[in-house]
């Protein structure tokens, strides 16, 4: 089976007013030609208009959370199908952030992502391990744990992609050693092995947590990496452009 197609995508979180379109902009011109699957997942107030500015170019926007359910009373909340209907083609679901800030469980997460598929995006599941849980040795089955908790049957056959990102490492500067990064994902796309069958060799497992220009070569050429779940760095498009070319 061919190796999957690597996908780097930019996760802005609560960052970009109107005025950071001209970032995205950047972006998809010098991310023509690309290698890698180029995304960026702004706030969802900027969706559409980057949708409608991109359109055309190879770089797709993706939302960085939605609900399980489809509509409804749920104050404040954004559904997939809304996320598809501003023209994202892919959403991130189970961020750390959202785990922790919002309780965002295993379960929960399986939820959004069967949500996500029924409208046509493709998920990026989050996982990854607390500073706590590495050094208690429990890192391994701490994120295999929430891969099998968090993935929905329904992906077998479907594109999507699995984040491992360490909790510690995201916005701190700090990273696992390469031979942990390779260490992990080899358990991941094991696990996916078991859960999925051999079409999910198609799923990139990307890394994420402090990846930026000077160490993404290292972390991208590492044993089943499959590219990057971009934070801070995505925020510069010089920066972001660095990495999408070290894949
Ligand atoms: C993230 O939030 O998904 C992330 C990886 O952040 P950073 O690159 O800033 O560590």
């Amino acid at each position: 089976m061919a190796a999957p197609t690597p996908l780097i995508a930019g996760n802005w979180k609560m960052n970009g007013l109107r005025a950071s379109l001209a970032e995205a902009r950047a972006i998809a011109n010098g991310a023509a030609g690309s290698r890698a699957r180029v995304a960026i997942c702004p706030p969802n107030l900027l969706i559409h208009q980057m949708c409608e500015m991109l359109s055309g170019t190879e770089v797709l926007v993706g939302g960085q959370d939605a609900h399980w359910e489809m509509s409804g009373a749920f104050t404040g909340d954004v559904s997939a199908q809304m996320l598809a209907d501003a023209g994202a083609k892919l959403v991130i679901l189970g961020h750390s952030e959202r785990r922790t800030g919002y309780r965002e469980t295993d379960e929960i997460v399986a939820r959004k992502t069967q949500a996500a598929l029924a409208a046509g995006l493709e998920p990026i599941v989050c996982v990854g391990e607390t500073l706590e849980e590495r050094k208690a040795g429990h890192a391994l089955a701490v994120v295999t744990g929430q891969v099998r908790g968090s993935l929905p049957a329904d992906l077998a056959g479907k594109a999507f992609s699995v984040a491992y990102e360490p909790v510690w490492a995201i916005g701190t500067g700090l990273t696992p050693t390469t031979s942990e990064i390779e260490e992990m994902h080899r358990a991941i796309r094991a696990t996916l092995s078991e859960m999925f069958g051999a079409a999910s060799a198609a799923a990139p497992i990307l890394y994420g947590g402090s990846v930026k220009p000077s160490n993404a070569r290292e972390i991208l050429h590492a044993a089943e990496v499959g590219g990057a779940l971009v934070g801070g760095a995505s925020l510069k498009a010089e920066d972001f452009l660095a990495i999408v070319r070290a894949v």
